[in-house]
């Protein structure tokens, strides 16, 4: 079995006819077969996915190869393929078939990549351990009674698993980062508006952007470089052009970085000491290498997941009013009027979890508390921004543990919902302000499971994002 770890000895074997593409996906199809038991993938597209490598395989013979040629990528539920089923994990969209393709999707098939299936997540993209889904739990690869973490927790263990080379996922609040740290790869999410979110269903549209999950920085790197840009479809994605980010991390190569790290995000007693221990050295060796990592006081840490509740709740308590039994998936067949219908159809269809977002979304908004919790959200969400913009006027980058911990066990935290939202302190940051950020592996702990450091940037700055990472990773 190939086990490939990157594009560019993929496609050395590929230009070398070792490998040929239409092999490369039996052999992955069979395998993900075999790992059925972890739940990963809800859904393997085999007769696409054999087409597009005999696509690939076509072109090589002709000499073609694309920058994504013959890469196997999974996408999360929540991704739009035409033709394709797209639940986002929940029986409410029971039996829906996608009409059309999410741009980022479309781009990676273009370029010549291979979508090998739909992989399971937390429903609507709500949770931190994929428990959440409508299609049980899935099982973290590196150890089976642990979570995967979520939402994007089938993306990340598909990754983990060597069930593909590559996978798309999406990051409200960490659904990315978080899931890669647990799972041991890289996780990331660029800026707001950097990747259409065209064809990404929408749990909260000013948080929600589409990330990407990878062995290897350059890989990110490669992959971002082809799929973010200008969509005519998503008027939110930013006409910046779209620099070569490979050729980035080479230009920042020699550059000294000037990083933030907060006290408050270290110096908690909710850190595994392990995770705190690990950043600690990791700080220390780049001021011993020439870089400059400061100590910048950070006053609104206990904000943040308030605002990322009160401000996402509403949203999705706005995004998720479409789904009514009228238009899509799962429909209450028994009602005696359409009221009824309505209701029956969101009852059963929604799992508890969504319903207790709606619930809580609705409140925030409704007439008598608008002010006290949305617009005061709106307002601590500006004051947090302006905050952080502050930090980059002086520092090209922050660094913060991805995750308090390493994974936790299945069914550890699934009564106190509370316990989990408190999981994504340290990741729902870079949503709120909109800027990227991206999970490396920084270690393992006392259970040889591992854990990320997170690294952010300035909005549109990917290029130094993973010019910092590339340093980071190369540090052990
Ligand atoms: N864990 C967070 C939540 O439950 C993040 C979800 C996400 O990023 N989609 O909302």
């Amino acid at each position: 079995m190939y086990q490939y770890k990157d594009i560019e000895q993929l496609h050395s074997d590929l230009k070398s006819h070792s490998v040929s593409c239409v092999n490369l996906v039996q052999q992955y199809i069979q395998k993900i077969k075999e790992k059925q038991h972890l739940n990963i993938y809800l859904e393997i597209f085999e007769q696409s996915a054999l087409e597009q490598a005999q696509k690939v395989d076509e072109d090589i013979s002709k000499g073609i190869i694309k920058p994504l040629s013959g890469l196997v990528v999974s996408i999360k539920d929540n991704l739009c393929y035409k033709n394709h089923a797209c639940n986002a994990a929940s029986k409410i969209l029971e039996g829906f078939i996608s009409t059309y393709t999410a741009t980022a999707v479309q781009r990676l098939i273009d370029n010549g990549a291979i979508i090998i299936g739909r992989t399971n997540c937390d429903e609507f993209a709500m949770g931190s351990s994929n428990e959440n889904s409508a299609f049980g739990p899935v099982k973290n690869p590196l150890n089976e009674e642990y979570v995967p973490g979520g939402s994007s927790g089938g993306a990340a263990a598909s990754l983990s698993a060597h069930l593909c080379m590559a996978a798309l996922g999406s990051d409200t609040g960490g659904s990315v980062r978080q899931p890669a740290s647990f799972c041991g790869v890289i996780g990331l999410k660029p800026t707001y508006g950097r990747i259409s979110r065209w064809g990404l269903i929408a749990y909260a549209s000013s948080f929600d952007q589409i990330g990407t999950f990878t062995y290897t920085i350059k890989d990110a790197a490669k992959i971002l470089s082809v799929i973010a840009g200008a969509d005519e479809f998503d008027a939110t994605c930013a006409e910046i052009p779209v620099p070569d980010y490979l050729s980035e991390i080479t230009n920042f190569q020699n550059k000294k970085f000037k990083i933030a790290y907060f006290p408050e995000t270290i110096d908690v007693d909710g850190l595994n000491p392990v995770v705190k221990t690990s950043i600690q050295k990791i700080i220390e060796q780049l001021n011993q290498n020439g870089h400059s990592v400061e100590p910048v006081n950070f006053n609104y840490l206990k904000y943040l997941i308030p605002t990322y509740y009160v401000l996402t709740t509403a949203e999705a308590s706005s995004n998720l009013a479409r789904y009514d039994g009228v238009r899509y998936g799962y429909r209450y067949k028994d009602a005696k009027d359409v009221e009824e219908m309505y209701k029956k159809t969101r009852s059963i269809g929604f799992g508890t979890e969504v319903k207790r977002r709606i619930l809580l979304g609705t409140f925030v908004l409704s007439v008598g508390y608008y002010d006290a919790y949305y617009t005061k959200a709106q307002k601590v969400r500006h004051l947090i921004y302006k905050a952080i913009k502050e930090v980059f006027q002086k520092y090209d980058a922050i660094l913060m543990p991805t995750t308090p911990s390493a994974a936790f066990k299945i069914g550890e935290k699934t009564d106190d919902p509370l316990k989990l939202y408190l999981e994504d302190i340290y990741t729902v940051l870079a949503n709120i302000v909109g800027i990227p950020a991206i999970s490396i592996p920084a270690g393992v702990d006392e259970n040889q499971l591992p854990f990320g450091i997170q690294i952010l940037t300035d909005s549109f700055s990917e290029g130094k994002l993973f010019a910092v990472s590339k340093i980071i990773s190369d540090l052990k």
